[in-house]
C-alpha cells in the first residue's frame, strides 16, 4: 500500500506547481522521503556566529512540527560555496555580494521526493542597517529553512497585514503580529505534506540518491539568476520569485528568492 501510495503521488509531483492558496503551501508535494514518522532532517551548520543563535532558533521553532524534527550538525561546505550534499540541508551565510537577493533555498528533487537542499542569507544585506535586526534574521531563517522541507510561502504581499507566519512576506517582521516564526497553518501544513504517507525508501541519507542524479545537478553554483534556470513564478513586483532548473528524468532544481528592497540595492519594486 505505501509503495502504491508513492507511485500514485509521483505525478502530483512532476505537475506544475499550483497557484499559490492559503490552503495549500507545500512546495507542489515536493517532499523529503522517509519510511517513519516523525524524521528527523540534519541542517548543516555553515554559518558564522552572527547567525548561530537564529539558526537554532529556526530548527526549535520547527521541532514543534509532529512529523519532522531538524537536527544541527557540522557543515560539510564552505559558507561561499554552499554545496549540498545528500540527504541533508547545508546552511550558509556569506557575503555573497550586493546582487540583489536577501536570501534564497533550494531543493534537489527526484520525481517528488527532495532529495538535498541548500538554504542561504546574504550577508551583504544582513551587514546593512535595514536588515541587521533580530527580527529580519529570523524572518529570513525561519523561512529558508522550511523551503527546503517542502513548504511554500503563505502570502507573498509585502504589504498585508502579517500573519504571524515566517512564511509570510512583510515590510514590517516585527508585526505586530510578528513574523519571526511559525504559526499553526504551517505545522498543519507539514502534516498535509507529511502525515498521510510513508515511502518504502528514504532520502535522509548521505548515500541516498544523489547517485541517481545527472553529474551536472550535482556541481551547480547558484550566484544569480543566471544559473537558476526558468522563472516559474514571480509575485509583487518581482521580490519573490521560484526558478526551476530540469534535467530531465524528472530531476529538478528549485530555488526560491527573497530579493532586497531596491533603495537597498536590490530588485525589489523593479516592474
Ligand atoms: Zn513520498
Ligand atoms: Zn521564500
Amino acid at each position: 500500500m505505501k509503495r502504491l501510495l508513492s507511485v500514485l503521488l509521483l505525478p502530483l509531483g512532476l505537475a506544475a506547481f499550483p497557484a499559490l492558496s492559503y490552503a495549500n503551501h507545500s512546495w507542489g508535494n515536493y517532499h523529503w522521503a522517509r519510511t517513519i514518522n516523525p524524521f528527523t532532517l540534519k541542517l548543516g551548520d555553515n554559518v558564522s556566529s552572527a547567525w548561530d543563535a537564529y539558526l537554532a532558533a529556526a530548527s526549535t521553532d520547527w521541532i514543534v512540527s509532529d512529523v519532522l524534527d531538524t537536527t544541527i550538525v557540522p557543515g560539510l561546505t564552505t559558507a561561499k560555496r554552499c554545496r549540498p550534499s545528500s540527504g541533508r540541508v547545508e546552511v550558509c551565510a556569506a557575503t555573497y555580494g550586493k546582487n540583489g537577493w536577501l536570501g534564497l533555498a533550494s531543493i534537489w528533487a527526484s520525481g517528488s521526493h527532495i532529495t538535498q537542499g541548500a538554504a542561504k542569507m546574504n550577508d551583504s544585506y544582513f551587514n546593512t542597517a535595514t536588515y541587521n535586526t533580530p527580527a529580519w534574521r529570523r524572518l529570513v531563517m525561519c523561512q529558508e529553512i522550511a523551503h527546503t522541507f517542502g513548504l511554500d510561502h503563505q502570502d507573498e504581499n509585502f504589504y498585508d497585514p502579517n500573519l504571524g507566519s515566517c512564511m509570510d512576506y512583510t515590510s514590517d517582521p516585527d508585526g505586530p503580529p510578528s513574523n519571526e516564526h511559525p504559526n499553526a497553518h504551517d505545522y498543519e501544513q507539514l502534516v498535509t505534506i507529511y502525515g498521510s504517507h510513508t515511502d518504502s525508501t528514504t532520502t535522509l541519507s548521505q548515500t541516498g540518491a544523489q547517485g541517481a542524479m545527472p553529474p551536472a545537478m550535482t556541481d551547480i553554483d547558484f550566484e544569480g539568476p543566471g544559473q537558476w534556470g526558468r522563472l516559474i513564478r514571480s509575485t509583487h513586483n518581482g521580490r519573490t520569485e521560484l526558478y526551476e532548473l530540469d534535467f530531465g528524468g524528472g530531476h529538478k532544481i528549485f530555488t526560491f528568492v527573497i530579493w532586497a528592497d531596491e533603495e537597498d540595492g536590490g530588485r525589489g519594486n523593479r516592474r
